[in-house]
């Protein structure tokens, strides 16, 4: 049967990319699932349900508590609860690789408000729904520039090694409620934002095929394997972990 039937997942940044990926996968598997965007969550979740999900949308700004907490309560309005959160919703496609010493420093605040603390946000707004629950699971999208750094782009970088080490810390807490935490660490993956930032496929993309042992371009389906693993039944006993995820790269 459906792994994940009667479980209820939520997705930031799911209305695109690997979120959208993601949302897809895991309704696939029977979750039943709420879209959390900046924007388009509505429609991405329209056309989940097309595809037959059970799926719902919602503005949100993970950066913002707030919003954060009106996530979780749409959840449990709409589905009865919160089993699963993907934090995804990260900046990292309308960036502009540069040398560090460029670097903005409002775009850096802003980096690690949305990729480190709306991490923390949405799972402190999400505990007490996963308490009732009785337990949960939490995935992270890190990045594979956690482990090896790559030039001009020092904030994300040291944001991705942040939610490696988040991962950590939250898994020793959350785990008292029977919640686990674990990230996935993607290589770089052709999805809707990187498609919409000439920057970024001209810089990366060539370098990142070459440097993999399975010679081709990266989709957002190949993450679906990993989350919904962390995601179900057979992770019952994983905490803590990040996998990577990159066709076997040592360039990024
Ligand atoms: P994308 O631009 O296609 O999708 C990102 C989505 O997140 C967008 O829909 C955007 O609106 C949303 N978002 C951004 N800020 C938000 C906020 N504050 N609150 C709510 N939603 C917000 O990008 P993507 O490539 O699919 O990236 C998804 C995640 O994967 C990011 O965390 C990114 O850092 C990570 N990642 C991407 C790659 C890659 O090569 N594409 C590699 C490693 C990790």
């Amino acid at each position: 049967g459906a792994p994940l039937a009667g479980r209820v997942a939520v997705v930031t940044g799911g209305a695109s990319g690997i979120g959208y990926a993601l949302a897809e996968g895991l309704g696939q598997r029977g979750a039943a699932v709420l879209v959390a965007d900046l924007r388009g969550a509505e429609a991405a979740a329209a056309r989940l349900r097309d595809a037959g999900i059970a799926a719902a949308g919602i503005d949100a700004d993970v950066a913002s508590e707030s919003d954060t907490a009106a996530m979780v309560a749409a959840a449990e309005r709409e589905f009865g609860g919160l089993d699963i959160l993907v934090n995804n919703a990260g900046i990292y496609a309308t960036l502009t690789p540069q040398p560090f010493e460029r670097l903005d420093i409002a775009e850096w605040r802003r980096v690690l408000d949305v990729n480190v603390i709306g991490v923390f946000l949405c799972c402190r707004a999400a505990l007490p729904a996963m308490r009732r629950r009785g337990g949960g699971r939490v995935i992270n999208i890190s990045s594979g520039v956690a482990f090896k750094g790559n030039p001009y782009m020092a904030h994300y970088v040291a944001s991705k090694g942040a939610v490696v080490s988040l991962t950590r810390a939250l898994a020793t807490e959350m785990g008292r409620d029977k919640v686990l935490v674990n990230s996935v660490a993607p290589g770089f993956t052709l999805s809707d934002g990187v498609h919409r930032n000439p920057a970024l496929v001209a810089g990366v993309k060539e370098p990142s095929l070459r440097g993999r042992v399975l010679a081709r371009d990266m989709v957002p389906a190949d993450l679906v394997g990993a989350a919904c693993f962390f995601a179900g039944p057979d992770a019952a006993f994983v905490t803590g972990q990040t996998l990577v995820v990159d066709g076997g790269a040592y360039y990024h």
